[in-house]
């Protein structure tokens, strides 16, 4: 391609509301255009970059025995009623209405067309298992869409959806995705994590989020370095009791004498105290002296419409995706500080599970189990009391995980110490059950003539977002440093001077060769100063640069290697070779 013909425009300065590199460079670097918030154009040059990593998607998912097919966007709304989705997933759902007043949804998901499509086309256990997958745009109407394709409201998505006649089926299926989004992610050159990810209300056995380390992730990643656990925090478990005590002595800095001076305290009455206009732990902590592990937070929280507390420790933070999971709740909300002295009769900063006017399930995290002796808000102005006990003053039996881990934690499988790091989520693999056949119908019929509904898992991958991922981990501060897998152009080919005839005559032979050779070029053949050029090429990132200079005449061209900045000088009969040995291309 010559690159005075392309729809190409560069852009030297960063625009002012892209946060993320990605964004910056894929803007600067003339692969997309926003058209409306969340919403944007692939360029030329960005599309040549996302069909490649179509390819190496399509590829993966063929290999794996996933058969390609493609939805409409346009989803009619019966179908979402049916599946119960219609009123759940809320104004992320982009809808519409015919011409004949029907209702619509462009589909943020597939699961609804897919199963419905299912149930009608098998009948039998002799069509099964039955994977297929599509490379499709989905549309949500994001909350906050940001980071350019990182989260946009139309954006494409690969997804896949398996159907089994058994759960064993469904883990083979689930087990040949979960190896190739391994292989993807491999081949787009990444640093990533397959985390342990929240299944929600369905439930489900099994779901795992891929993670891209990158520092603007959205998703913190709980893992451990010494045995294979990781989990996305919604998910991550708090070790169990005994290293949770471990961990609080130390958190705490408390010595076992502390500890002893703790027991003591253990018989005496619960006591108000005055504790004026102190709400948060670290003034309480401070004003009674006693460190935040012995303060016990109450926290109030709509799950679908009913109130319900949850007492944690000061120093720990309730994860409301546990609780919602624990009570099976569809949505659930923190209470805000109106709700709190309406509904509750309290004051917000002094909520405390006893002496409310009224019973309120009560959700005890595990890690005050053995709590001797606790401070908790006596819901009045100013007031808390000292020396509460589960059991007595708070009704208390049975103790749940109910905490985000934090560091300092242990592992819950090894007690090693976790860490921590943030992951942008590009893809996700869910056991999904009967759900949807259920709702559905998607039943066939047994080995012995026995209606059984299908058992099926869902793979999404996304795609754009992927591409904005691969940025994130691949450039500097001078531009984008493409894998050569997904890269427009293998080759930049730079023409310094596009006067010069001996360099357009050196530099035309190089582009045709090469091409011929399969190899990709964008010839910046451009009236441009050769400064524009080279800040051009770096921004642009193509893994070789190649230059036609001031020794063309001596057929003598400049390599450059973006990745590593390695330079050599090569003689132009010589160039071919090198440059396939580059690029990988083989021949
Ligand atoms: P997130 O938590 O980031 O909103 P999600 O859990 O809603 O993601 P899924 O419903 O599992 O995402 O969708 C499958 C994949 O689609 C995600 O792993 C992600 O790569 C991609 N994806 C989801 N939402 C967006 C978006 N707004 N823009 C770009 N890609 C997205
Ligand atoms: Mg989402």
């Amino acid at each position: 391609m010559r690159q005075s013909t392309m729809l190409l425009n560069t852009l030297r300065d960063v625009p002012a509301d892209a946060e993320a590199a990605s964004h910056q460079l894929m803007l600067r670097a003339g692969l997309i255009k926003p058209l409306a918030s969340g919403v944007y154009t692939f360029l030329p040059l960005g599309i040549r970059a996302l069909r490649k990593l179509e390819g190496i998607v399509r590829e993966e998912m063929n290999r794996a025995g996933a058969q390609e097919m493609l939805m409409p966007a346009m989803q009619p709304a019966e179908l979402w009623e049916q599946s119960g989705r219609w009123d759940v997933y809320g104004p992320e759902l982009m809808r519409l209405t015919d011409r004949g007043g029907r209702a619509f949804a462009l589909g943020p998901t597939h699961e609804e067309v897919i199963t419905s499509l299912l149930a009608s086309e098998v009948t039998s256990y002799k069509q099964l298992p039955v994977t297929v997958y599509q490379i499709q745009t989905k549309y949500r109407d994001e909350r906050r869409p940001r980071f350019g394709v990182l989260r946009s409201r139309e954006f494409v998505m690969k997804d896949g959806y398996s159907f089994d006649r058994d759960q064993e089926g469904l883990d083979r299926n689930y087990q040949a995705m979960y190896n190739a989004y391994h292989t993807i992610l491999n081949r787009c050159a990444l640093n990533f994590r397959a985390v342990e990810a929240d299944s929600g209300a369905i439930g489900g056995t099994g779901t795992h989020e891929f993670m891209v380390l990158a520092d603007i992730g959205e998703d913190t990643i709980a893992y451990c370095p010494q045995c294979d656990y990781a989990a996305n925090v919604e998910k991550a478990e708090a070790a169990g009791n005994r290293a949770a005590a471990q961990g609080d002595a130390q958190l705490n800095g408390m010595t076992a004498d502390v500890r002893a001076d703790a027991d003591s305290v253990v018989n005496l009455d619960m006591t108000m105290v005055s504790t004026p206009g102190m709400k948060t732990v670290e003034e309480v902590s401070r004003y009674l002296e006693v460190a935040p592990s012995q303060i016990a937070k109450t926290i109030a929280c709509r799950a679908d419409g009913q109130i319900v507390l949850a007492l944690v420790r000061g120093d720990h933070q309730l994860n409301e995706i546990k609780l919602k999971n624990l009570l099976g709740a569809e949505v659930i909300e923190l209470l805000d500080e109106a709700g709190v002295r309406q509904e509750l009769g309290s004051v917000p900063g002094f909520l405390g599970p006893s002496g409310l006017k009224q019973t309120f399930p009560l959700f005890v995290d595990q890690s005050l189990r053995n709590a001797a002796s606790l401070v908790i808000g006596a819901n009045q102005e100013d007031a808390h009391y000292l020396h509460a006990r589960l059991g007595r003053d708070i009704a208390a039996e049975e103790f749940y995980d109910l905490r985000m881990v934090q560091p300092g934690d242990g592992c819950p499988r090894c007690a090693e110490a976790l860490q921590f790091t943030k992951g942008i989520e590009v893809g996700h693999v869910f056991k999904l059950g009967t759900k949807y056949s259920e709702q559905l119908n998607a039943t066939y019929v047994d080995e012995n003539g026995r209606e059984q509904l299908m058992i099926m898992g869902c793979y999404g991958i996304g795609v754009s977002r992927l591409l904005a991922a691969i940025i994130e981990q691949h450039h500097d501060e001078r531009g984008i440093a493409w894998p050569v897998v997904v890269a427009p152009f293998h080759v930049h080919l730079l023409q310094l001077n596009a006067k010069d005839e001996q360099q357009s005559a050196v530099a035309e032979e190089l582009y045709t060769a090469l091409m011929k050779k399969g190899v990709e070029v964008l010839w910046d053949d451009r009236k441009e100063r050769a400064g524009v050029k080279f800040n051009d090429a770096d921004l642009l990132g193509m893994p070789i640069r190649i230059t036609v200079g001031k020794r063309a005449g001596e057929r003598v061209v400049e390599c450059t290697i973006r990745k590593s900045g390695e330079t050599a000088e090569v003689l132009v009969d010589q160039l071919e070779n090198w440059v396939q040995k580059v690029i990988g291309l083989g021949g």
